[in-house]
């Protein structure tokens, strides 16, 4: 489904992705690992339009997405076709970046109706759905500053998954929460893999990544180091001096 190819990125001269390959099947949770800095986040951000990079193809069922820095195939979209192809790859961030202002209903409904164009009432059935899907169903006429920051990011997977999208991206979106927060967001994330959501996510909380995804990426300094199944970290570690001193950290 989604398929990275040698992808290239610098910030000025600092090259942070170096020719990254990745795939992503259908179905599958895949969770990047890697210290500080190797370009994690980075990565997500080029799928999501957020990063413009340098050299190599991002495609989402062959459709390619992103903006490629150099000449010709850099194209310019209009503001609600980028809205779309964002919509495809669903993004939720490790600070919330819910409206203050407006309800959790209203800030899932937001993309529903300027984005997929529902009519008001279709797009808040929607997102009564999936905020009780995330366990707020109570909570829908709430603004964010009245929810803890487990709920405030439980909105913003609703956010994402009420679009539909092909692939849910999540970066680090448990690292802005109190320790005591963080199961109740890795629930409903465990929940959205057994239903089957594609998912490529950015995580430190190694234990979680272990429990929940099908295989695990670890990425040093710009590159991919290592791509296993969970069940052989430990022995990929064996003969991956970075992969071993990363998470001896854990340990
Ligand atoms: P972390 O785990 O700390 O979030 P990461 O693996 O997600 O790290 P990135 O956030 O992708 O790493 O950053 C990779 C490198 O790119 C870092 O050295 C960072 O300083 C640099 N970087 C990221 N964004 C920018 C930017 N907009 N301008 C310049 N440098 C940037």
């Amino acid at each position: 489904l989604l398929d990275i190819r040698q992808l290239a990125k610098s910030f000025g001269k600092h090259q942070v992705l170096k020719a990254v390959d990745l795939h992503v099947s259908k179905g599958e949770v895949v969770t990047v690992i890697g210290p500080s800095g190797s370009g994690k986040t980075t990565l997500l951000r080029c799928v999501n339009f957020l990063e413009t990079y340098d050299g190599g193809s991002i495609r989402i069922d062959g459709t390619e997405v992103g903006y490629r820095n150099d000449g010709p195939q850099r194209r310019r979209r209009g503001e609600v076709d980028l809205a779309r192809m964002r919509a495809e790859t669903g993004m939720v961030f490790q600070s919330f970046n819910l409206f203050p202002h407006l309800t959790a209903a209203e800030n899932v409904m937001l993309g529903l109706r300027r984005v997929r164009k529902k009519p008001k009432r279709e797009a808040r059935e929607i997102a009564l759905h999936w905020l009780g899907r995330v366990g707020l169903g109570h909570k829908a006429d709430s603004l964010p500053g009245e929810l803890s920051g487990g709920q405030q990011q439980r909105v913003g997977i609703a956010r994402a998954v009420a679009m539909e999208p092909k692939i849910l991206l999540l970066d680090e979106i448990t690292s802005a929460l109190d320790p005591e927060l963080v199961g109740e967001v890795l629930d409903v994330v465990r929940q959205l893999a057994g239903d089957g959501m594609t998912m490529l996510m950015v995580t430190h909380e190694i234990a979680f990544a272990r429990d929940a995804s099908h295989r695990i990426v670890f990425m040093a300094d710009g590159m991919v180091s290592a791509v296993v199944p969970p069940d052989q970290l430990q022995a990929a570690a064996a003969e991956n001096d970075r992969l071993r001193s990363f998470l001896s950290r854990f340990s």
